[in-house]
């Protein structure tokens, strides 16, 4: 649903948790919700209770005020030897360093800018084991990865370029180190975990599975997609035993279509994009350098006072969780507190997220891009969860611009609504849940 249908349904006040309009800088002069008669598109113009920081975050207005002069000033292409074109090389170089010290990732450290999450895991993936040919194609990923490395996995499983384990985890979401490393064999040339999982929000140990699996083999190469713990987890790559880590711009609130693979010095990618050879030739094509400032601006903002959010949210995701609970929700072992999935029995998701968002509150079902496609989460069936569970999940997540107002008015439309989404029907009810991948 649109935020106009949103603002033609009659409600009542709310606590502003995010509204664009009054982000500094940006768009309109900042004002009070304008009536949504006079709304045009663009920014949203009521405030909202954002309660879906997983499949995007609000953006960051003063990252992408920073970004600004690279879209109207230094606007040059950054392969351009005049003026127009060393600056805007300039904001690159700066947007790649700024992410660099976010990763923790050294003075050396090799950031390839992509168009996001999805293809910098993509890069990880199909670049290494096109350089590994000769070595083997086997293949360690869990069974809760995102589609992005999923899907990518089985599309070179059916291609006959790779063999792949898929390791289940726990009835909490959580990945096993010791199976992890069990399921090496002589051909394995890669190990892609997840930091924090995007529907659960368990966090992963990469770095013990990382040192694990270079105990046991220093030649296989370690990828963790990092991109719902980027700026929210305090990571230092430099040091530890990963070789690849995937992040994206979105979730931080820079705009989407901009991500970046880290890549530790050494570790060998065959490029997916060729062409002219930009981001050391692993990524060919003009850079998208608007995007890259506002990234890098965002990274420098998430991580400045990482020990404030962390407090912050905790205390934020606590309050959410013990409030889904009073109200009957039920879920798995606790991950970051910024993503909390629970069941409501005899809910229909789907029915309770449009409930939710008439009383301008916004969750998701599964993850963003399996609920718009009304599929089951693939996560909750690879940890062996009841179907009654799996058909009556949502997933709440909170960002940098959460709020307890946004956490209360969350919790105040959901007592609201659950009775009447109860009485819709029970949840899951004639659905088959989808096959664990494990
Ligand atoms: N990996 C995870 C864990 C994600 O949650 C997402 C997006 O939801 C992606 C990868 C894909 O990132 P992008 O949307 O930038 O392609």
């Amino acid at each position: 649903m649109t935020p106009r249908a949103v603002a033609a349904r009659p409600r009542a006040r709310r606590p502003l948790c995010y509204n664009a309009r009054a982000s500094r800088g940006i768009g309109p002069s900042p004002g009070p919700a304008t009536p949504s008669s006079s709304r045009e598109p663009g920014p949203l113009a009521d405030p909202i209770a954002y309660l879906d920081h997983a499949a995007t975050a609000a953006p960051d207005a003063e990252a992408l005020l920073e970004a600004r002069p690279f879209l109207d000033g230094a606007w040059g292409n950054p392969s351009s030897a005049h003026r127009l074109g060393v600056d805007a090389e300039r904001g690159l170089r700066e947007a790649r360093r700024r992410l660099a010290a976010a990763l923790g990732a050294g003075r050396d450290a090799e950031v390839v800018l992509t168009g996001g999450g999805t293809e910098a895991n993509n890069l990880a993936i199909r670049g290494l084991l096109r350089t590994r040919r000769r070595e083997g194609r086997h293949v360690v990923a869990s069974a809760v990865e995102h589609p992005s490395v999923l899907e990518t996995c089985r599309d070179l499983e059916r291609t006959g370029d790779a063999t792949v384990s898929w390791i289940a985890p726990d009835a909490d979401g959580m990945v096993d180190p010791e199976r992890v490393v069990a399921a090496i064999t002589d051909e394995t040339v890669l190990v892609s975990i997840m930091h924090v999982q995007n529907e659960t929000g368990m966090l992963h140990p990469v770095e013990t599975i990382a040192r694990a699996v270079k105990r046991a083999r220093p030649d296989i190469a370690v990828h963790a997609d990092g991109v719902q713990a980027f700026g929210k987890v305090r990571l230092a790559l430099a040091e530890g035993g990963l070789d690849l880590y995937t992040i994206s711009g979105h979730k931080i609130g820079a705009p989407k279509g901009i991500g970046a693979l880290w890549i530790r010095p050494g570790t060998r990618l065959a490029p997916l994009v060729t062409g002219g050879g930009q981001e050391s030739g692993l990524r060919s094509g003009t850079e998208n350098v608007f995007g890259a400032v506002a990234f890098g601006a965002a990274a420098a903002r998430a991580t400045a006072d990482l020990a404030a959010f962390e407090e912050r949210i905790d205390a934020l995701g606590a309050r959410l969780r013990a409030g889904l609970v009073e109200l009957g929700g039920v879920g798995n072992g606790a991950g970051v507190p910024w993503i909390v999935n629970v069941s409501f029995p005899g809910v229909k998701p789907e029915v309770a997220l449009h409930a939710l968002e008439e009383r301008g509150v916004f969750v998701s079902t599964t993850s963003a891009c399996a609920s718009r496609k009304g599929k089951t989460s693939h996560v909750l069936a690879a940890m062996g969860l009841p179907d009654e569970r799996i058909g009556s999940a949502l997933r709440f997540s909170l960002g940098a611009t959460s709020t307890g107002a946004c956490v209360d008015a969350a919790l105040t439309a959901l007592a609201e609504v659950l009775p009447r989404v109860r009485r819709a029907g029970r949840a899951g009810r004639g659905r088959a849940a989808r096959p664990a991948r494990a």
